[in-house]
């Protein structure tokens, strides 16, 4: 018993050295990926349901890895963010995003993720601004979204940092609503324009009726105080149909349109079926 013991030890060690070895290697990449220019930022169509027309684009970070091929965000964010590396990536992103929307034609949003990371860097709005100057772009075009995660630690510093790019005239969206600890108190002490409902209340919107009322009373809250709601993950005409019924203002999925390189987007939006 006690070899048998030893070995199950020694085998869970060796896998776990592997794991590590395995996310230094991928956080050594990472160091690298944005000089040699592995980055790129795809964007996803926003829908406004009540005008029937496109509002704007999410800018979803993509990394292609010279073996891995495509690193989803899902995997790397976590390591960008516990490296710092987030703050230097997430600049570029905001150049780039800001640089790309501002050549497309119309008014249209463009709406950028922010991590928490990010937020607490005592260099955002600066950078924001100076992303803001040279791409021409106003920033009434401009969202940043935020989870209700990031807001948790050190919220007074945060509201700070949100009212001031609030003040530059920048939007900001709570993303991911209702994952996290959602207290509706973030509502009334953070300056939302709009609330993103979670793409898991939307995949059983047709056959549970409390996703339904949730979603529905959500919305109305959000009216009441002034913001819009986008829903999220939006997969199924069935969905939108429903989403539309219970009062969503926006919408956001495959079924209306995949995040695409900036070069296809606008094949892509010649293809949009739109409501
Ligand atoms: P998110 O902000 O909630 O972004 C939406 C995610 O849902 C994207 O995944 C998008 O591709 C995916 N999605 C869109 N429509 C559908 C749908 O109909 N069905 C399903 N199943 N998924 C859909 P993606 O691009 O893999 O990004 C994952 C997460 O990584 C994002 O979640 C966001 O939290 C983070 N992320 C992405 N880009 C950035 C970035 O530039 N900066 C930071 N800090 N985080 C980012
Ligand atoms: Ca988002
Ligand atoms: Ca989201
Ligand atoms: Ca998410």
């Amino acid at each position: 018993a006690k070899a048998r013991g030893r070995d199950g030890f020694a085998l869970y060690e060796s896998s776990l050295d592997e794991a590590v070895r395995e996310r230094r290697r991928l956080e050594l990449d990472l160091r690298q990926a944005l000089v040699r220019d592995q980055l790129e930022v795809h964007y996803q169509s926003i829908i406004d349901l009540d005008r029937g027309q496109v509002l704007g684009h999410e800018a979803l970070l993509r990394w292609n890895h010279p073996t891995r091929g495509l690193v989803t965000p899902d995997e790397f964010i976590p390591i960008a963010e516990e490296t710092g590396l987030i703050v230097p990536i997430g600049e570029w992103v905001i150049r780039r995003a800001l640089h790309e929307a501002g050549s497309w034609n119309g008014g249209n949003q463009i709406a950028i993720n922010l991590s928490p990371v990010q937020i607490r860097s005592p260099n955002l709005v600066q950078a924001v601004r100076q992303a803001l100057d040279s791409s021409g772009i106003a920033a009434r075009r401009v969202t940043f979204e935020i989870t209700e995660g990031a807001l948790l630690r050190n919220s007074e510093a945060n509201r700070a940092v949100l009212l001031k790019l609030r003040e530059m005239g920048i939007r900001i969206a709570l993303d991911d609503f209702g994952t996290g600890y959602s207290s509706l108190g973030y509502l009334r002490s953070f300056p939302f324009d709009r609330i993103k409902i979670d793409r898991s209340f939307v995949a059983d919107v047709v056959e549970q009726a409390d996703s339904q009322a949730i979603i529905a009373a959500v919305t109305r809250l959000a009216a009441a105080l002034g913001m819009r709601t986008t829903a999220e993950g939006v997969e199924r005409i069935e969905q939108l149909d429903m989403l539309r019924t219970l009062g969503c203002n926006e919408a956001q999925g495959f079924l209306i349109a995949r995040p695409v390189a900036a070069a296809d987007l606008e094949e892509e939006e010649a293809q949009l079926a739109l409501p």
